[in-house]
């Protein structure tokens, strides 16, 4: 049973120097033919989302769509989904974009939870990122957020070129000010084919030193602790109650439906993805070519392990059985060597990384891959 609803829309403002995702600054007419081509999958797959618990509108940048065409979209998405049985509805949003009026907007269609890109709250390090907010940008954002009471998600970023260990901790602290209900803090990762990459091959910015990252993702850790928020994931911390029920049904390999360009879906034991072009995408979806998903190869014995790892919680050693009929060292037997130089640990009948072995993962991963 599709469990939870993710819709893609791939435009933005502005394009920042690290991001490798699937987004384009667009045109409005492009925007228009984009959302129609979005109703038309939704309307196709209206039977498998009825029942869904999560929606999560991300991207790209959301919050970028004009609000009538936005209004267009929700009405649809309305008329397939009964918005008000959604436990959890999630909607991404750049800081600059937030104002009265997409608040309003976002809480008429029951909208429960805001996840907004803030990434640092250095003035000179948003513009290196190419952000074009600012730290009072965010500050006024993020009281807007909080008096129309929706739930709280913000994005950080650590080892940014030039951060210095006084700027993170200044981020900590507005954060303990901000004291939103759940934080993703991810290490910034150099991708191929993005502008930090090119600036780094090129010797004209410095790559960001290993071991200062795992400093600073050591300092992350015991501070947001002290605020207070449980880490239950490699990269991200809640309060109690506010871990992201969408995101879980991913780690614990649920079933999802995602529409739009790129979008992935994972039903009936199989995996799909849309293409990756937006014009792609829209042409298929006016021949009625639904079944345009590029099948993915699955493997459910491997998967639930990948997954499962990225918790903080692990793996359960029963659910892994259940599912694959096999015991997870009889699958892959390497596991023991990671258990035995105590990168791997099984509490409870889960098995889960250690401290150490958080930061040495890859170590497992390339061996079980
Ligand atoms: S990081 Fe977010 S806002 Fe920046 S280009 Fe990528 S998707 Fe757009």
């Amino acid at each position: 049973m599709i469990k939870g609803l993710y819709i893609h829309i791939p435009f933005c403002d502005q394009i920042c120097t690290y991001c490798d995702f699937a987004k384009m600054v667009a045109d409005d007419d492009l925007k228009v033919d984009y959302m129609r081509a979005l109703v038309r999958e939704l309307e196709y797959f209206s039977d498998l989302t009825e029942k869904c618990e999560t929606i999560y509108i991300g991207g790209g940048t959301p919050s970028s769509l004009e609000l009538d065409l936005l209004e267009a979209f929700l009405i649809e998405l309305a008329s397939v989904v009964n918005l008000e049985k959604i436990v959890e509805f999630t909607f991404e949003t750049n800081p600059g974009d937030v104002n009265e009026d997409l608040l309003n907007l976002l809480k008429k269609y029951h909208v429960s939870r805001i996840s907004m890109g803030v990434q640092a709250l250095n003035d000179k390090l948003l513009k290196f990122l190419g952000r074009t907010h600012t730290k009072e940008v965010v500050v006024s954002a993020v009281e807007l957020i909080k008096k129309h009471n929706f739930a709280l998600n913000l994005d950080f970023l650590y080892a940014i070129p030039g951060q210095t260990k006084a700027m993170l901790m200044k981020d900590l602290e507005y954060i303990k000010n901000f004291n939103p209900e759940h934080i993703s803090y991810y290490s910034l990762i150099v991708e191929d084919k993005t502008i930090l990459n090119y600036l780094i091959n090129n010797h004209k910015v410095a790559d960001f030193p290993d071991d200062k990252a795992r400093d600073y993702a050591d300092i992350v850790d015991s501070i947001l602790k002290d605020y207070g928020y449980i880490k239950y994931e490699v990269s991200n911390y809640a309060k109690p109650g506010f871990a992201s029920k969408h995101n879980l049904l991913y780690w614990n390999l649920e079933e999802y439906l995602g529409i739009g360009s790129n979008a992935s879906s994972q039903y009936n034991y199989v995996r799909m993805k849309n293409p990756r072009s937006i014009k792609e995408y829209i042409e298929g979806t006016k021949k009625h070519a639904f079944n345009m998903h590029e099948l993915e190869e699955y493997n459910p014995k491997l998967e639930i392990l990948l997954m499962g790892l990225r918790k903080t919680a692990g793996v359960s050693l029963d659910f892994y059985k259940l599912r694959t009929k096999k015991d997870v060292f009889e699958v892959y037997p390497q596991l023991q060597k990671h258990l035995d130089n105590n990168l791997l640990e099984i509490t409870d009948g889960y098995l889960r990384f250690t401290n150490e072995g958080m930061y040495l993962a890859n170590q497992v991963y390339l061996d079980i891959i």
